[in-house]
């Protein structure tokens, strides 16, 4: 995939004059450099942190690749050829490949790019268990060796008691996902689509209960409501009007709605973090969630992420022993479903295949 944008963009570049005579002499240049180094585009900065990486050896992939049942959990372990599902694809059913990938990138996204990050060889490991909810399956822990960052990135799946959701941590108790300063949402379970995954979707998915309360980010102006319901569902639109961004103007969109507070009417100001709405399901959605989106006026996307601070959530200390208790077990539990080491050797970062 990588190869092939990167052609591209040569082709785009402009030679008028000269076009005739190099294309020969590209050709040539073309071939000598293949020759040399048969795969050209491996050289990237992060090779040399590569180096000493130990990885699986691509041959025996069927041996060590596998989706079984170890201690009453399910686990899974694969080795990166390619986009997820299709990595998955090899070791089970389609459907399962599908939701399992797309709940693990809900996951990575926030720390790989999974467009560009990806690279051939590296692993994935996770436990997980059916739950009867929509999204069928559950990642309890995952693992995932990137030999791009040179490090292996750990989440565990913990619900501190008292609390309503549960939430994936690094193996140091730090929330895995980023959080808003000023968010329009004070608690929901996931975020379900950010715009690094989805580059055509426009907003934020916020997964919550139908009824959850959505509060005003910052003091704005009620400018639209319940526009294209079809599609929107209840829907409201507001412009910011604090000083924020040196007098610049930013639209905030809120989809999907179950109901809109009935104080809240078009040209009405409205102060910082008061109620405004609750998360419903209506219009072009599958399950109960807020799509908060932000723009400029004239409809460019600005990335929630960009536009407010953002922070990440520190497991609180009370409850550290029973999450590092339970990221042992299921540490054990992804240990099960590691290959054997015979077929291990060091693979140098000159041999690494870019994908
Ligand atoms: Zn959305």
């Amino acid at each position: 995939m990588r190869r092939r944008r990167r052609n591209r963009s040569k082709l785009r570049r402009p030679n008028p004059i000269m076009i005739v005579i190099s294309i020969g002499l590209v050709a040539a240049v073309a071939a000598l450099v293949f020759l040399r180094n048969p795969t050209p585009q491996q050289k990237s900065v992060e090779t040399s942190k590569n180096r000493a990486l130990v990885v699986q050896a691509q041959k025996p992939q069927s041996l060590q690749d596998s989706d079984r049942t170890t201690q009453g959990s399910q686990t899974l372990s694969a080795t990166v050829i390619g986009a997820l599902p299709h990595s998955l694809r090899r070791i089970t059913s389609r459907e399962k490949a599908k939701l399992l990938s797309a709940l693990s990138a809900r996951l990575l996204i926030w720390k790989v790019d999974l467009r560009r990050g990806l690279r051939r060889g590296d692993k994935i490991k996770m436990v997980y268990r059916p739950v009867s909810k929509q999204s069928k399956y559950q990642i309890e822990a995952m693992t995932y060796k990137s030999l791009k960052h040179g490090k292996i990135f750990r989440f565990y799946r913990f619900k501190p008691r008292g609390q309503k959701f549960a939430v994936y941590y690094d193996e140091k108790g730090r929330s895995v996902e980023q959080y808003l300063e000023d968010s329009p949402m004070r608690t929901y379970e996931q975020v379900t689509s950010i715009l690094k995954m989805r580059p055509k979707h426009k907003g934020v998915d916020f997964k919550a209960p139908q009824g959850t309360k959505i509060y005003m980010p910052w003091r704005g102006r009620v400018i639209s409501k319940n526009w294209n319901v079809r599609y929107n569902g209840y829907c409201l639109k507001v412009e910011f009007t604090n000083k924020r961004w040196r007098g610049n103007r930013v639209h905030a969109l809120f989809l999907h709605l179950h109901k809109i507070m009935p104080n809240i009417r078009r040209g009405r100001i409205i102060a910082a973090g008061a109620p405004i709405a609750e998360v419903g399901n209506t219009g072009r959605s599958t399950a109960a969630h807020l799509h908060y989106q932000t723009q400029t006026p004239r409809g460019r996307i600005i990335d929630p992420y960009r536009l407010h601070n953002t922070y990440r959530r520190n497991l609180p200390g009370r409850h550290a022993e029973s999450f590092q208790r339970q990221r042992r077990s299921l540490d054990r539990i992804l240990k099960q479903a590691k290959a054997s080491p015979h077929n291990n050797r060091v693979v140098r970062g000159d041999d690494q295949d870019d994908d």
